[in-house]
Parts: structure tokens; C-alpha cells; sequence
């Protein structure tokens, strides 16, 4: 820790010992974040209007997979949608 090229090495180095893995169902990628039940259809905050929460902002767990990117892009279209909606008045 004194010596600053030693750290940065050691950093650089990222030197981690795997000893063992976790199982699949804890393979967890996203966990906790805005409740669905705080929010309307167009995913806006029901008691903040005008704020909208999308991708990991939600409250919602994926196992790993490569679906992530996806959930968040699908729940982007679905808060753009709300966007659109509540600056028309809908
Ligand atoms: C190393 C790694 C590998 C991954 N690989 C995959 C994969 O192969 N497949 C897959 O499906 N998913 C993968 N994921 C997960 C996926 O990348 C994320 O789930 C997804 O990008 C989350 O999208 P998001 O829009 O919710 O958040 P982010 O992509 O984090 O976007 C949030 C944005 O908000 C910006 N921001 C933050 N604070 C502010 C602020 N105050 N003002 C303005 N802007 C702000 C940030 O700069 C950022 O651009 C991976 C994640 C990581 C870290």
C-alpha cells in the first residue's frame, strides 16, 4: 500500500483467486431498485409524475443469460411509450 507503483501493478495485475462457484439461481445480474406497484403502465412513477424508470432502475431479477440488455431496452420502449403519452395528455 506504500509503495504507488507496487499498488498499480497489483491492481493492474487484479490477481483473484477463484476458490468456487455459486449456483446458477444466485447468478444474479440485477436485484432490487423501483418497485412495478409504484409505477403506472408507461412505467412513471405514480406519486412522482412526469419521472419514468426503466432497465435496472426496475426492481426485477435475471438470471444471467444475455437477456439483460434486452429487459432493458424493451422496458426503454415501454418509458419512451409513457413519455409520449403523458406529454400528450393520455
Ligand atoms: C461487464 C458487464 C457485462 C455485461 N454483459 C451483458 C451481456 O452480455 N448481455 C446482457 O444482456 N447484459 C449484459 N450486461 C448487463 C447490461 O449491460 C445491463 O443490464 C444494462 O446495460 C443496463 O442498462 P441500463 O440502461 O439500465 O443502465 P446503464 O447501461 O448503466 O445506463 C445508465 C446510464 O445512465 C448514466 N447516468 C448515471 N447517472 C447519471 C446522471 N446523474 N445523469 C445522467 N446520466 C447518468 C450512466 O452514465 C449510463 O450511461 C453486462 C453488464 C456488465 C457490467
Amino acid at each position: 500500500m506504500a509503495d504507488p507503483a507496487q499498488l498499480a501493478s497489483a491492481i493492474k495485475a487484479l490477481p483473484i483467486t477463484v476458490s468456487a462457484t455459486r449456483p446458477i439461481d444466485e447468478a444474479i445480474s440485477t436485484a432490487g431498485g423501483v418497485l412495478f406497484e409504484v409505477l403506472n403502465q408507461g412505467l412513471m412513477l405514480e406519486q412522482l409524475p412526469g419521472v419514468f424508470c426503466a432497465g435496472e432502475m426496475l426492481d426485477w431479477e435475471a438470471p444471467t443469460g444475455g437477456y439483460l440488455l434486452q429487459a432493458c431496452f424493451a422496458s426503454g420502449r415501454r418509458a419512451g411509450q409513457g413519455v409520449l403519452g403523458f406529454l400528450q395528455g393520455k
